[in-house]
């Protein structure tokens, strides 16, 4: 079985930005527990229902929801996944290794960023609602059409979670349950830190350079 890749890091540090590319340039499958969990909310299910709010507040979503999303969306014996936003918590990341990547081996990068880069970040972000593409009203900022340039269609939107008040809810959150994440996994030596304050393609450099 091919070795699967999880993203670590902060709100705004880059992850989804870097499976795309990663996707683009390695051929790598992509999956993104918060893209599963917008897209159902977005759809008006009674899953998406229930979390909605929970979002909005910037707080975790329970395992059992997030884990059955993601067993549903990957199986890591069809190719190199990339598991952005999961595992947030210790109990995540060992429910990871036990039920869904069964003795196959992983590298965990972990995108490491200042603060007051993420909180930046975060603020001037801007993602499209039909294919995610994601834009920075300062450093990239979207066709003032307010359509997206990449796929043609979806309307560019500023995410409800990315709101200066949730941001600082999601930043504490993030410290406090996927911080010690970091940690187990610098614990058993799989864990590559990567400095994703700088440029987006450099990252992607650094990142390509440890495979
Ligand atoms: P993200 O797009 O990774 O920033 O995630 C957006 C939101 O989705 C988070 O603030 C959480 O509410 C929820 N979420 C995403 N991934 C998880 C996860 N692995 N466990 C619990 N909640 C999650």
């Amino acid at each position: 079985m091919k070795k699967q890749l999880i993203f670590l890091g902060g709100p705004g540090s880059g992850k989804g930005t870097q499976a795309k590319k990663m996707v683009r340039d390695l051929g790598c499958k992509h999956v993104s527990t918060g893209d599963l969990l917008r897209e159902e909310v977005k759809k008006g299910s009674a899953l998406g229902r229930k979390v909605d709010q929970i979002l909005k507040e910037g707080h975790l979503v329970s395992d059992d929801v997030v884990f059955e999303l993601l067993k549903a969306n990957c199986d890591v014996k069809t190719g190199t996944y990339i598991f952005d936003g999961f595992p947030r918590n210790i109990n995540q990341a060992k429910e990871l290794d036990r039920e869904l990547l069964d003795g196959c081996e992983s590298i965990v990068f972990y995108f490491d960023c200042p603060h007051d880069v993420l909180v930046q970040r975060l603020t001037s972000r801007r993602i499209c609602g039909k294919c995610g593409a994601i834009y920075n009203i300062i450093t990239g900022p979207p066709p003032s059409s307010g359509i997206c340039s990449q796929c043609k269609d979806g309307k560019i939107e500023h995410r409800k979670d990315d709101q200066e008040e949730t941001i600082l809810e999601r930043l504490k959150v993030f410290k406090e349950t996927t911080g010690p994440v970091v940690k187990y996994y610098e614990e058993r030596g799989n864990l590559v830190r990567i400095d994703a304050s700088v440029g987006d393609e450099e990252t992607h450099n650094m990142v390509v350079r440890h495979l």
